[in-house]
C-alpha cells in the first residue's frame, strides 16, 4: 500500500517539476506533464539537459511586453531600451 502512495507522490512531483521546467525553458508545459505521467521521473532529466528554447522565451517576453524587436535590426531588446544593444540605433522619439 505504501509503495502505491510513493509512487503516485514521485508521479506527480514528476509532472509538476516537468511543468515547471518546460514552462521556464520555452517549451510545451502540457505536452511534458503528459510524458512526465506516462514515464515518470525520466523526462524531467531530459528536460534538464535540453537547452532552452530561446526562440520561444523570446516570443514569450515579447507579447508580455518586457521585450520588443528594434525597428532597424529586428534584434530582440528591453522594452524601455532607447537604444538597441545590437545595432546600436537611437529608439528616443524626438517629439
Ligand atoms: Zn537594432
Amino acid at each position: 500500500m505504501e509503495i502505491i502512495l510513493v509512487g503516485l507522490l514521485v508521479a506527480l512531483v514528476s509532472m509538476v517539476a516537468a511543468g515547471v521546467v518546460a514552462r521556464n525553458k520555452g517549451r510545451s508545459a502540457c505536452l511534458w506533464v503528459v510524458i512526465a505521467f506516462l514515464l515518470g521521473p525520466i523526462p524531467l532529466i531530459v528536460l534538464l539537459v535540453l537547452p532552452a528554447n530561446q526562440e520561444a522565451l523570446e516570443s514569450q517576453a515579447v507579447q508580455a511586453g518586457t521585450m520588443k524587436h528594434c525597428p532597424f535590426c529586428d534584434e530582440i531588446i528591453r522594452a524601455k531600451a532607447i537604444r538597441c544593444s545590437h545595432c546600436g540605433a537611437s529608439l528616443e522619439y524626438k517629439g
